[in-house]
């Protein structure tokens, strides 16, 4: 029935019953009747609000159950509250979600309210930043970031490109830094470690450095006596060889350079291709030997040992290439009269190519930096004997792509071993050992 006819029909009942009792019970009576009957009412209603106003207040336990009105306005709320209580539980297990998904960044995240006090951070920003979340929570992220140029950036609100700073409190670390804004004023600090790319990149700037630096002495010295030799157009013979022959030797340091180079740019493209050629240590370590005689000249007491006649899975030219900086590096840093030593062995399972010297040696705080590219502990003998400064460089690239280990212990003025140590999974016994 509708609302309003179960109204007339009320009226009309509440009509036809005071009409009864007036007419038997007369009016006095009916009136008090009236008067109990409200009062009861009134109770009633009385304490179903202050049931409903501790409930609202307190919140405690489940709304008491009630007939009529009150029955089904205690039941609509407590299914209200039910509902409310769902849509709670949702908002805050998504937000949890939320929160794990940014906890799981490989990025910092820091959330800033209008006044860019922090509001919550995830463990990478807390991190990178030195920050905590609840110890900081409600800080200015500049009382925590506090470089200048930090500051800066924040005031000049052109966030479109990220800042690249040092770590506030750990140098090492270098951080590129990003605001994004979102919603009203409120923002984002996104942090990412860049520390290897900017370490990439001042490689590559030093390297670039370098290589002009180690171009420009050999270009120097052609240029200048091209010239000389464009003014003196009467100049004797001998002096014309003489130029001429150092312009080859220069040419010739030049040549070795970029070979170097284009050795080293082949390897680093080539790092990941599987090297399983069966290469014969042996047989390539007979012709080594035979070149760094007729390298040496004489001047020094050359001796092969083969130990095993092991085969090595690898690339032939890459290990010769390897093998022969090894052998040439002796040479050149063994006074004549020297002694050098090659030997193929088997030991401890692997296999080592050791080429041990009685030259200058070398002190020990040198001895880490050797494979470095374009380090040199004597700039000057280096270059005398034609070095590039790349040589051991390519020996650790080339050992690397094949899993092997470079050792190096030298003595300054006894001589220098040099060795390199293959896994046994490289190893390719041959039929009969
Ligand atoms: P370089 O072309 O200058 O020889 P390398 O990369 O081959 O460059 O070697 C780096 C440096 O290591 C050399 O400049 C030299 O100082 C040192 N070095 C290498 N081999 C020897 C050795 N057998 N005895 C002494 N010093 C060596």
């Amino acid at each position: 029935m509708s609302g309003f006819w179960e109204r007339v029909t009320n009226l009309i009942l509440v009509a036809a019953v005071t009409g009864l009792l007036l007419a038997t019970l007369g009016t006095i009576a009916t009136l008090a009747l009236y008067v109990a009957f409200l009062l009861v009412l009134l109770i009633r209603h009385w304490h179903n609000l202050t049931t409903l106003d501790h409930w609202l207040r307190t919140e405690e336990g489940a709304l008491p159950d009630s007939s009529g009105r009150w029955g089904d306005v205690f039941a609509r709320l407590t299914r209200l509250m039910r509902e409310q209580g769902q849509s709670h539980q949702h908002i805050s297990s998504a937000l949890e979600r939320l929160r794990r998904a940014t906890s799981a960044m490989p990025e910092g995240v820091v959330i800033l309210d209008e006044m860019d006090r922090i509001e919550w951070c995830n463990p990478v920003a807390e991190k990178h930043l030195g920050i905590n979340s609840s110890r900081d929570a409600g800080q200015h992220i500049t009382h925590l970031v506090r470089q200048t140029q930090f500051a800066e950036y924040l005031a000049a609100q052109k966030y479109t490109e990220p800042m690249v700073i040092k770590q506030p409190r750990h140098q090492a670390l270098t951080l590129s830094l990003q605001f994004v804004p979102y919603g009203d004023k409120q923002k984002l600090l996104l942090s990412r470690d860049v520390t290897r790319f900017e370490r990439i990149q001042t490689m590559r700037r030093d390297f670039v450095a370098n290589v002009s630096h180690e171009l420009r002495t050999p270009l120097t010295v052609i240029g200048g006596f091209l010239e000389t030799m464009l003014d003196e157009t009467h100049s004797d013979p001998e002096t014309r060889k003489w130029a001429l022959a150092l312009m080859t030797d220069q040419t010739r340091r030049m040549q070795s350079l970029v070979q170097d180079l284009l050795a080293l740019s082949q390897l680093e493209d080539t790092e990941n291709l599987v090297r399983e050629e069966e290469v014969d240590v042996t047989e390539m370590l007979r012709n080594l030997y035979d070149e760094a005689n007729s390298l040496s000249g004489g001047r020094h007491r050359i001796s092969l040992d083969l130990d095993t006649r092991v085969k090595l899975l690898g690339s032939t030219n890459e290990l010769r290439s390897a093998f022969s900086n090894l052998i040439s590096n002796a040479i050149r840093y063994t006074p004549d009269g020297g002694s050098i030593l090659l030997n193929w062995a088997i030991r401890d399972g692997q296999s080592v190519f050791s080429v041990q010297d009685s030259g200058i040696g070398i002190e020990s705080e040198h001895i880490s930096r050797l494979t470095e590219r374009f380090y040199r502990v004597d700039r000057g003998r280096s270059r005398e004997t034609g070095g590039t400064g790349l040589g051991l460089a390519i020996v650790k690239h080339v050992l690397t792509c094949h899993q092997a280990k470079l050792e190096i212990v030298s003595e300054p003025g006894k001589g220098s071993c040099f060795s390199a140590w293959f896994p046994g999974t490289r190893l390719s016994l041959p039929e009969n050992e």
